[in-house]
């Protein structure tokens, strides 16, 4: 029989650990989905990165080839600020020189080192090669990490480490080295870009060169030509041009998921990106994302080069990536929780609908709802057959004129666990009315409902632990019935009310069933007072 539970709980109870369940699968959900997109975030952050370093250095060289002269001009501006290159051999002898004699690990020493007059000329220099080039700042760190010579003498022997964006191009020049390794990041939403290079001495790196500047200060440099120059983030975005016009302008690609724009929103401070004019940059985009650099374009007055540099090759520090994944995982932890509980609501105030609240049995409504289907089972032969028992509880009117209306609640809730602890689990006890009570069971005959009702009948009759209530005033009627072929609920309960009524006729304390005239007469006569 469909009966979840009968021992009479209350609702409360009921949705508050069902609630704790749902919350905790939703926790062991949020925790192991928190820690799946923070790993797959951190390892395709890697791997795209990688990807489109090497990708579009490559694409940038044969584009540059093919387009000659313009981007040659374009990207000298670039070249200006990596041919501090130039030096690089110098630089790279003074990290081995300071690398041989930085063997001492304690920071007195290492303070002993710095006073040496080479290093602080060679800090000197940097800092008029960074006012001639217009950068904010030049950095030579050794294979460890420490800056030992800087254009600005301040960050003397600090470690790179202690700067996240910094950090992160030390390891990317450290590890590919190639001159070309480049890399973003925004301070408080302006980009700043970074050209890192490896000092090699044979096969051995000795240490990293790390130029650092705004776009602020990019910008003039890309700003000598006639022709836009872009440069754009990988969702094309413009984050550096030759017209400040174009400057966070999107080329249309990405922009339309949501996702993207508050992830560029957060990297960049802002919360608008204006399109580009549509028929102008469109025509870029696909070659764009196939290139990470793009040609020329016509327009209403003519032929029109444009020169795009995709900056994912510039690295693009993901540090947001790693603030908006954390922001998703919280926001999707809070949404499992939400959903968690609106469903523990859900079925608890589906459980109210189906207990009476008095003596958290099943009600009408739960007998109307699941009675049905039992009914069909027993119809098709299904079952070994269905019967019902109704009860009345005597001269309840008695009790509750006597000694009040919460004693007559007891009474009703006593005799609820009665019903229960008589029931088996395929038994179905509920409250249909004030002191009218059903049980549905699934009996072949109704010798063996007898037992069941004859065993309520008993234990009522027995309760002796109701003070004020006397042992012996309260008792039960009841009339048995098995179902007929065709009959319905409201047929059996009628049949078993007719009963019932007769047992209260016969002197109440009695069962009634519908195959013999009596069946049960009290062995001692009622003690109920005249109501
Ligand atoms: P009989 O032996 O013929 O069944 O007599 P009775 O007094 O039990 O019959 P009747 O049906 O007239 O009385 C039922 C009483 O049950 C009337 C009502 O005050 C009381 N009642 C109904 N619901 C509740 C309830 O939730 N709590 C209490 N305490 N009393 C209730
Ligand atoms: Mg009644
Ligand atoms: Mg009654």
């Amino acid at each position: 029989m469909a009966v979840p539970d009968l021992k009479p709980r209350s609702g409360a109870v009921l949705a508050s650990s069902r609630l704790r369940k749902i919350v905790l699968v939703a926790s062991i959900v949020a925790v192991v989905w928190v820690t799946a997109v923070v790993s797959l975030g951190g390892w395709r952050g890697d791997h795209l990165s990688q990807k489109h370093t090497a990708q579009a250095h490559a694409n940038a060289l044969t584009m540059a080839q093919a387009n000659g002269l313009v981007l040659e001009r374009r990207f000298e501006a670039l070249r200006t600020v990596a041919s501090l290159l130039t030096e690089r051999d110098r630089m790279g002898r003074a990290a081995f020189a300071f690398n041989l004699r930085s063997q001492a690990t304690d920071r007195e020493a290492w303070d002993d080192l710095l006073q040496d007059g080479d290093l602080q000329v060679l800090s000197q220099q940097l800092g008029q090669t960074a006012q001639e080039l217009s950068v904010d700042g030049i950095f030579l760190a050794n294979e460890t990490g420490y800056i030992f010579a800087a254009s600005n003498w301040d960050q003397g022997l600090t470690h790179l480490t202690e700067s996240f964006q910094d950090a992160q191009h030390f390891r990317d020049a450290m590890t590919h080295g190639s001159g070309e390794q480049f890399g973003v990041d925004t301070v408080n939403g302006q980009p700043r870009f970074f050209f890192s290079v490896r000092l090699n001495r044979g096969a051995q790196v000795q240490g990293v060169v790390t130029v650092s500047t705004s776009s602020e200060r990019l910008m003039p440099l890309l700003q000598r030509g006639r022709e836009d120059v872009l440069l754009t983030d990988e969702n094309g975005i413009v984050i550096a041009s030759s017209n400040d016009d174009w400057m966070y302008r999107s080329m249309g690609k990405g922009l339309t998921d949501l996702m993207t724009t508050v992830q560029l929103g957060l990297r960049y401070g802002r919360s608008e990106f204006l399109e580009m004019p549509g028929p102008m940059m469109a025509d870029h985009i696909p070659s764009m994302a196939e290139t990470g650099l793009v040609g020329a374009s016509d327009d209403a007055e003519g032929f029109e080069s444009h020169v795009f540099m995709d900056v994912d090759g510039l690295k693009v520090i993901r540090r947001d990536n790693l603030i908006m994944i954390i922001g998703l995982a919280s926001f999707g932890v809070l949404l499992v929780l939400v959903v968690g509980l609106a469903l523990a609501q859900i079925a608890a105030i589906r459980e109210r609908a189906i207990r009476d609240p008095l003596t958290g049995l099943y009600n009408r409504r739960y007998i109307d709802e699941s009675l049905p289907g039992l009914i069909e089972l027993d119809e098709r032969g299904r079952l070994v057959g269905l019967a019902l028992v109704t009860f009345d509880l005597d001269k309840f009117k008695g009790i509750n004129d006597t000694w009040g209306h919460d004693i007559g609640d007891k009474v009703l809730r006593h005799f609820a666990t009665i019903l229960v602890d008589c029931s088996r689990r395929t038994d179905l006890p509920c409250r249909v009315g004030g002191e009218e009570f059903v049980t549905f069971l699934i009996e072949e005959d109704l010798d063996r409902v007898e037992i069941y009702a004859e065993r309520v009948r008993q234990r009522t009759e027995a309760i002796d632990s109701l003070a004020p209530v006397p042992a012996g005033r309260i008792t039960t009627s009841a009339g048995l019935v098995m179902r007929r072929q065709g009959e319905g609920i409201d047929e059996m309960v009628k049949r078993a009310d007719v009963l019932l009524y007769r047992a209260k006729e016969n002197g109440r304390n009695r069962l009634e069933r519908d195959d013999r005239e009596e069946t049960s007469v009290p062995d001692k006569p009622s003690t109920a007072p005249a109501t």
